[in-house]
Order: C-alpha cells, then sequence, then structure tokens
C-alpha cells in the first residue's frame, strides 16, 4: 500500500499516453509512467517517490513488442524480465535479467523500469550499452530514435513527459560470444557487488559494468587496454583498473577496495573465457 491517494490510468496508444501526461501536468497533477511497478511501490512507501497519476504503459502495443523484424531485434519497454529471460531472442540479455532481483520480483520488473528507474544498477542496460543497440523514446515532440550511447549519461536523458517504448539492437550481436558475471557480497540473489557483460565483435572485447560506480558504464579507454594483445592478461587488468570511472562504490555491498579486488579476479576469468589471447 503507498500511503497517499492516487488515480490509475492504463493509455491504449503511444499519444493517449503523451496527451494524458501534459493534460495532468497542466492541472498541477503529478503523473508518472508505470512499467512493473515494482519501484513506485516500494520508493512510494518510504516516501521517496510521490504521483497522484499513475499513467500505465502496459496496453500500449509497441511496449509489448518482443520480435525479430528484418534485420534487428525489437524489444517493447513493459516486457517483464522473465519474459525475457525464457525467450533467449538476445541471450547476453537473458543472461544478465535473470540475475536481476528474484523470480518472483522478474515477473513485475519490466526492462524499461530497469533501465529508467531510481535504483541505479540497470543491470539490463548492459547488453543494450555492448551491442550499440539504439532507443525509441516518445513524447510532446514527437517520436526520437536514438543511439543508446548518446542518450544513456549515468541515466537515460528522458525530457520531461518522454517515456522509453522500444530498444532495437542489430541482430549480428545476438548470437556473438558473449558472458555476463554477478558477483554478489552473499546469498543467490541480491544487487551486485559487481556485475561485468562482455561481448566479443571481430576479436575485440567490449566490457560493460554495473555495481562499480553509482551507474552502469562501459569503457572505451578500457576496452582499448584489455584488448592489447602486446601485453600480459595480467598486465591489461591492472592497467585498466586505472581507468574505472570514479567514485568507486564503497558501500554496505563491500568496500571499494573489495570491489576492485573482485573486478580485478572477474576480468582475468572473462578475459581467458571469451579468448583474450595472450602476446606471443
Ligand atoms: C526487490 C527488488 C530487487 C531489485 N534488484 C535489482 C537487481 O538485482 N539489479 C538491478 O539492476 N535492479 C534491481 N532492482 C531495481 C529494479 O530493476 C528497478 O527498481 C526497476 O525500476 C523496477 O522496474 P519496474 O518495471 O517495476 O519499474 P516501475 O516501478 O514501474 O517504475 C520505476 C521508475 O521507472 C520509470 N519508468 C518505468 N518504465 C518506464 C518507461 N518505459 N519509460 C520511462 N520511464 C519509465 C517510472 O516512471 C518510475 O520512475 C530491484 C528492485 C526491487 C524492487
Amino acid at each position: 500500500m503507498l500511503p497517499y491517494n492516487f488515480d490509475y490510468y492504463k493509455p491504449r496508444t503511444i499519444n493517449e499516453a503523451i496527451e494524458l501526461y501534459q493534460v495532468l501536468k497542466s492541472q498541477e497533477r503529478k503523473p508518472l509512467y508505470y512499467g512493473g511497478g515494482t519501484e513506485v511501490l516500494t520508493l512510494g512507501r518510504l516516501n521517496y517517490v510521490y504521483t497522484d497519476a499513475i499513467i500505465d504503459l502496459k496496453g500500449i502495443p509497441e511496449c509489448n513488442v518482443f520480435e525479430l523484424q528484418h534485420q534487428n531485434l525489437i524489444i517493447g519497454s513493459t516486457l517483464s524480465l522473465r519474459v525475457i529471460e525464457e525467450n533467449k531472442l538476445f541471450p547476453l540479455l537473458s543472461d544478465t535479467s535473470k540475475e536481476v532481483a528474484d523470480y518472483t520480483s522478474r515477473n513485475k520488473i519490466t526492462i524499461g523500469g530497469n533501465i529508467c528507474g531510481q535504483i541505479f544498477y540497470r543491470e539490463s542496460l548492459l547488453p543494450f550499452l555492448l551491442s550499440d543497440s539504439t532507443v525509441i523514446i516518445a513524447g510532446p515532440k514527437g517520436t526520437r530514435k536514438e543511439l543508446i550511447s548518446e542518450v544513456f549519461h549515468k541515466v537515460l536523458r528522458l525530457d520531461e513527459g518522454e517515456f522509453l517504448v522500444q530498444i532495437v539492437t542489430e541482430k549480428e550481436y545476438l548470437k556473438a560470444k558473449h558472458i555476463s558475471v554477478k558477483k554478489r557480497k552473499q546469498w543467490d540473489t541480491g544487487y551486485p557487488l559487481l556485475t561485468v557483460a562482455a561481448l566479443k565483435k571481430e576479436g575485440f572485447i567490449r566490457f560493460a559494468f554495473s555495481g562499480l560506480c553509482p551507474h552502469p558504464f562501459r569503457s572505451i579507454q578500457m576496452e582499448n587496454i584489455l584488448n592489447d594483445k602486446s601485453l600480459p592478461l595480467k598486465e591489461r587488468v591492472l592497467i585498466s583498473l586505472e581507468h574505472v570511472p570514479s567514485p568507486i562504490l564503497n558501500d554496505i555491498e563491500g568496500s571499494n577496495e573489495y570491489r576492485l579486488f573482485v573486478l580485478q579476479n572477474t576480468l582475468l576469468n572473462i578475459l581467458s573465457y571469451i579468448g583474450g589471447e595472450e602476446h606471443e
């Protein structure tokens, strides 16, 4: 239960959702787009989120698409992580998503909510950063298609009244060699101490991280070092650690030093698994 009252709307089209948001806003209301509702309920109970009008996006057909169209995989923002985990159209995304929260929560948590929510791990974003995916965003000024690397800087940059409709990934990335490793402080579920996802394209390994900093990221600088075959694997890893963006998290899940220690071993294991190849 939330400690405040709210109206609930379930628009059937993108335009209806946007217009509704605008009308509510003009009436000095506090509308909020809604996917699975787990974060709205969890943070709302603690008064960290307030809304008096929920706009549930799950009735919009474009937000429920999960299919291959021509050369792309289209993923609607209101698909639950469980659906993504079970339909292995994008195996790296399935592997990363199935480690988020617990099975019951993944029935509710949507991919859009995971990427756009306040809880900063956003682990499902990592495969999209690695595959140069594009996002379809709808808002009062129309619909825009943007490279995820252009619009994701610590958070997905959405203007007032905009929402995430779909994520589009080129087919060629779906079967690329990949790995996703999540390390927790303890137990089998919970927030990450560290999550690293890696994908190999044309012999070059890409890396994206969650749980290391207060936002997920992909670092081209770290990738270049980790792929430098003139250096032994261990040296590459040690040098790459110098380029982790700051601040490194230092919290209840683990200290910053411990995170770097775990990262070092994780990167070595990933390079060995995915084929970092030692120098001659
Ligand atoms: C018990 C629990 C465990 C968790 N564990 C993990 C974890 O291990 N790893 C991890 O990465 N995350 C974890 N999370 C975070 C979780 O993924 C996010 O809280 C996510 O927002 C929940 O998705 P939802 O669909 O329920 O979002 P909602 O509660 O519906 O929405 C959350 C926020 O996102 C916005 N939003 C939702 N959909 C859209 C959209 N399509 N466009 C624009 N804005 C949108 C809403 O306006 C709202 O502000 C956990 C959360 C819970 C509650």
